[in-house]
């Protein structure tokens, strides 16, 4: 069995790749807030060099995937600190453990969200991988009432820094796949309270129009998510592949 790292392992999405891949047979590694092999907080630098130093010490430094699917929706910074710099630091530290592994290959999470409600300053800075002004721009956003644009803006960031991470040296040049999927209306705790209420239901709906198979259950991400970081994966990078039963289809239409 290959050894995988999937974060947010404990929950939703990273949950289901987790339970899929161990009945595969590969080793996973676990990294979560609680319930899995490595606990750490990655939405601070030293939980995410506290969590690669300890999957280099489980796995040899030597991993053959990673798949990031820890993740926050809250309307404050730990958006940006979790769904960006968790993810970008995290993969930056374990980098040179895929290398050393034969298939290597990593993907992450973003969302529909990345196409919605965004805040280019947010976002540009992620871009510039400077955590402090984008923690400080956040924290005014969110303290403004518009915290609620943060979640999208981590998600562009996010699939922003694929499409030009994955053509580096240290990426395509170490033939390595970086890509990402881009969920809909997923069913998983983190949307367990807005699907809760008719109310809610109407504005999922409305924001994310899924007119194939409607809302997805996690398994449905979690098999893309799979295939991308599986061997099968040679030519495939630097893709935001939609796992939205038609969202972006339907919001950006043909010209995407
Ligand atoms: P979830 O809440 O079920 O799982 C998220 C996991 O991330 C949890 O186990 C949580 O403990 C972990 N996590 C949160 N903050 C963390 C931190 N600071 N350090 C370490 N782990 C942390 O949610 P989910 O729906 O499975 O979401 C998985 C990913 O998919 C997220 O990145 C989310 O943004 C993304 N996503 C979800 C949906 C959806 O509709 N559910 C849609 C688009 C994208």
């Amino acid at each position: 069995g290959r050894k995988v790292v999937v974060t947010g392992a404990a929950s939703g999405i990273g949950s289901s790749v987790a339970g899929l891949l161990r009945r595969r047979g590969d080793e996973v590694i676990g990294v979560d807030l609680h319930d899995v092999e490595v606990v750490a907080d990655l939405s601070a630098p030293e939980g995410r060099r506290a969590a690669a130093d300890a999957v280099l010490r489980r796995t040899g430094g030597v991993v053959d995937a990673v798949v990031a699917c820890a993740g926050t929706a809250a309307p404050t910074e730990a958006t940006i600190t979790v769904n960006y710099f968790g993810v970008v630091d995290l993969l930056d530290a374990l980098r040179p453990a895929l290398a050393r592994a034969d298939l290597p290959r990593a993907a992450v999470i973003s969302s529909i969200a990345s196409i919605q409600v965004t805040d280019a300053a947010v976002v540009a800075a992620c871009a510039e991988w400077d955590e402090e002004r984008a923690v400080a721009l956040a924290a005014k956003v969110s303290a403004d009432g518009h915290g609620y644009r943060l979640y999208g803006s981590s998600k562009l960031a996010l699939a922003r820094w694929v499409r030009r991470t994955c053509l580096t040296p240290g990426w395509a040049g170490t033939g390595i796949p970086l890509n990402a999927v881009a969920p809909g209306v997923v069913v998983t705790p983190m949307t367990e309270s807005l699907l809760a209420t008719e109310e809610g239901r109407e504005l999922a709906d409305r924001a994310v129009p899924m007119p194939l198979n409607g809302h997805a259950p996690p398994e449905a991400v979690a098999h893309t998510l799979i295939w991308l970081v599986g061997p099968e994966n040679t030519h495939v990078t630097g893709q935001v592949v939609f796992v939205d039963g038609g969202a972006d289809a339907t919001l950006r239409g043909e010209d995407a």
